[in-house]
């Protein structure tokens, strides 16, 4: 990448802002994916062992009124943060102020501070989500140099990474957005052969940019998910009651014809009654869906035809859940699919989806893959072909 990475960067004694993404899930208090914590402890640490001083900062949640504010705070995650570094961290529970300001003028180097929720600043105006320019000003001026870690936001232009990056002297990419470059753009620009996409998921509409761009870029684009029934639609199938988007039937029709054989989708299927695990379901072919039946998974001959082509692949990009993973009975699909990618040993090998990476990660596969991204949304932009704004405002080398 041409970009400048923190190793071209000289944090001795300096103040270092270090953007991170610590919007992970909780539930009570408690965090139940730590993944984008330990993601990003290699950056903290480098600056740190280099005499920097490290200010981290994320976002949390959505702050839309007052009543938001106490559940999103970052405290908890500054928390697990000490414990996860194993080395002090002050939390400052304001974004901006006095407190904050003194916090960061007392640092030593080798301190960590971090302050509250950047979208706090949302409440008043949306100043974070909108890129104020204000803000971005502001929280520039409260270091040297800026590392831009949070991949999962980049796809957004917010004030605590394209405001700060347009304010500040010096800006650099951490390591692990590095490493979601190296892996998601090398997969996308420069991937070695044959290179095969998985896709599934919810809805056609969320992901078919990303089919059209890897129409151009891919060897071959499996589509399992509830995404496949708009496909087999556009094919003249019948596809009961499972999910279908209507409207984007002819766009299919029309994206099969331009892949030219590339699209390979699900010859069967679990049909249920209903949408739930305790439906009555069978194995059919995805030309005997009844009409009152949904296709909540695909089926094991599908997850065979998938495996034999992942089989010869040296880079696989997956996206999307094939089935209802979330429930017992139409998780094999996704399981299935997931071992097929896991047993690559030659192979180039990413998760890219917020819900895939966690089935991954809960099928207990995460070592296996080369990568896991750490970014849903920034992930599904990134192969979709577009230019993040979080990665577009680093300094050129
Ligand atoms: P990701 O976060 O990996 O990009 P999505 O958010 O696009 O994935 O989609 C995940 C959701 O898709 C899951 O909640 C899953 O239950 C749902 N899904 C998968 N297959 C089907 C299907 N056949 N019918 C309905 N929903 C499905
Ligand atoms: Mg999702």
């Amino acid at each position: 990448m041409a970009k400048k990475t923190i190793l071209d960067l000289n944090v001795e004694g300096k103040k270092v802002l270090i953007r991170v993404d610590f919007n992970v899930p909780m539930h009570d208090g408690v965090i139940t994916d730590e993944n984008r914590i330990v993601q990003a402890l290699p950056t903290i640490k480098y600056v740190i062992e280099n005499g920097g001083k490290a200010i981290v900062f994320s976002h949390l949640g959505r702050i839309k009124e007052a009543s938001d504010l106490e559940k999103n705070s970052l405290k908890p995650v500054a928390c697990r943060l000490q414990e996860l570094l194993g080395h002090e961290v002050v939390f400052v529970p304001e974004t901006r102020g006095k407190a904050l300001e003194d916090a960061i003028n007392n640092m030593k180097t080798g301190d960590v501070v971090m302050f509250e929720n950047t979208r706090f600043e949302d409440l008043d105006g949306k100043k974070e989500s909108k890129n104020d320019p204000e803000l971005g000003k502001y929280w520039a001026s409260l270091g040297d140099v800026f590392i831009n870690d949070a991949f999962g936001t980049a796809h957004r232009a917010h004030a605590s990474n394209v405001g700060i990056a347009s304010n500040i002297k010096e800006t650099a990419a951490g390591f692990l957005l590095e490493k979601e470059i190296k892996f998601i753009g090398g997969a996308v620009d420069n991937p070695v052969r044959p290179f095969v996409a998985v896709l599934g998921g919810a809805k056609v509409s969320d992901k078919i940019d990303v089919v059209e761009n890897l129409i151009v870029k891919a060897d071959k684009i499996l589509i399992g998910g509830g995404m496949m029934f708009t496909f087999l639609k556009a094919q003249g199938y019948n596809v009961g009651a499972s999910k279908c988007e209507l409207d984007k039937v002819e766009l299919a029709k029309e994206l099969l014809e331009k892949a030219n054989g590339k699209i390979v989708l699900p010859v069967d299927t679990l049909a249920a009654k209903s949408f739930s695990n305790d439906a009555s379901f069978r194995s059919c072919k995805v030309d005997e869906i009844a009409a009152d039946e949904m296709g909540l998974d695909i089926g094991a001959e599908t997850v065979e035809l998938f495996d034999s082509i992942l089989k010869t692949a040296k880079t696989v990009v997956w996206n999307g859940p094939m089935g209802v993973f979330e429930m017992p009975n139409f998780a094999k699909g996704t399981i299935g699919v997931c071992e097929s990618i896991a047993h690559l040993t030659d192979a180039t090998t990413i998760v890219g989806g917020g819900d895939s990476a966690a089935a991954a990660i809960q099928f207990g596969y995460a070592s296996k893959f080369s990568h896991i991204s750490t970014g849903g949304g920034a992930s599904l932009e990134y192969l979709e072909g577009k230019t993040l704004p979080g990665v577009a405002c680093i300094d050129e080398i």
